[in-house]
């Protein structure tokens, strides 16, 4: 059966431009797909491309839905080639949607008022957000503010000052967390090995008295997978791998190579869901689910192979709301 197909642009800038080591980001641009069947019914799916991180281009992902038939065959989805992730991705969800729309299956929505709260319960287990705070000095009133609305997990990019300059905002920072709470320290892969060792050091000392660096995230670039699987060994503190896992090949060699730490996925631009899900089913992984700064309706997605994959003891990485004007 055939369905009319249709899409979208949309681009949403943030409040401040988010700085990482990558550089500056003013506005998420992307696509949202949309399937209609002959009674009306409607899926729609995102495409939300982080090319930094070796997904598609937006660029790349117009000319793909330009080219299609607004007649579109679902067979279609299946011939998407892998160097297209966030298609997948999106074209997948979107028939998964109009199925379950068509079929009247229930669907709880996951999308919630991010900004203001700070977690979910599913199936009685509730799932935090952990907060992205602002880089610098910046993050030193936001964390008091979101410790008071009950936030306990909080995400800083590190790698982008001296190693000294933000171990001492890191200290301060720490001071202000719940008990309980956690931090992760995200440095994007813009790292060397020195500073990498010393900022193990610096969480196995902290944590030593009360577990509170959660994890490194993505110390090293993915080129350099041996060391970090290395480090994983030798250190107590949690890396976990990102920037490396982008795609679902690359997170699939990263476990046969022997990576047993934290695995971030960022299901919206990692390609099929149906196949993720398959993987994940009879590779039981430490799972922690991350948003690309997609709109609601990627995000419902994500969160939907989040609450059923995901490791239920981390924080989602999805408390990002407040980067975007409301
Ligand atoms: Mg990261």
């Amino acid at each position: 059966m055939d369905y009319c197909y249709d899409y979208f642009f949309y681009c949403k800038p943030f409040v401040i431009p988010l700085q990482t080591c990558h550089g500056l980001w003013s506005e998420r641009r992307g696509i949202i797909i949309q399937l209609r069947d002959q009674q009306g019914n409607i899926g729609k799916g995102e495409i939300a491309p982080l090319s930094w991180f070796g997904s598609e281009t937006i660029e790349q992902a117009t000319q793909f839905c330009s080219q299609l038939d607004t007649k579109f065959n679902p067979q279609i989805i299946d011939q998407i080639p892998n160097n297209l992730p966030c298609c997948q991705f999106a074209f997948e969800s979107a028939l998964v949607n109009l199925e379950k729309v068509a079929n009247n299956s229930p669907i709880t929505n996951l999308d919630f008022n991010l900004s203001s709260n700070y977690q979910i319960y599913l199936v009685n287990h509730p799932w935090n957000y952990s907060y992205l705070l602002p880089t610098g000095l910046a993050a030193l009133p936001s964390i008091q503010t979101k410790v008071a609305q009950q936030y306990n997990t909080f995400k800083q990019k590190i790698g982008v000052q001296s190693f000294e300059q933000e171990r001492s905002l890191i200290k301060e920072l720490m001071s202000y967390l719940p008990t309980q709470g956690k931090l992760r320290l995200d440095a994007n892969g813009g790292l060397n090995l020195e500073t990498t060792k010393r900022w193990l050091e610096f969480a196995e000392l902290e944590n030593e008295l009360e577990p509170k660096i959660e994890l490194i995230e993505q110390p090293l670039p993915p080129e350099d997978f041996s060391t970090l699987l290395a480090l994983s060994q030798q250190f107590k503190t949690a890396i976990a791998l990102d920037e490396s896992v982008a795609n679902l090949t690359q997170l699939q060699s990263c476990y046969q190579q022997g990576w047993r730490g934290v695995f971030v996925l960022k299901a919206a631009i990692i390609g099929s869901p149906r196949r993720l899900a398959q993987w994940l089913q009879t590779h039981p992984i430490d799972a922690l689910f991350s948003s690309v700064f997609e709109t609601a309706i990627g995000r419902q997605n994500v969160l939907e192979l989040a609450v059923k994959w995901g490791n239920p003891n981390r924080a989602l990485g999805f408390g990002v709301n407040h980067w975007f004007q409301e």
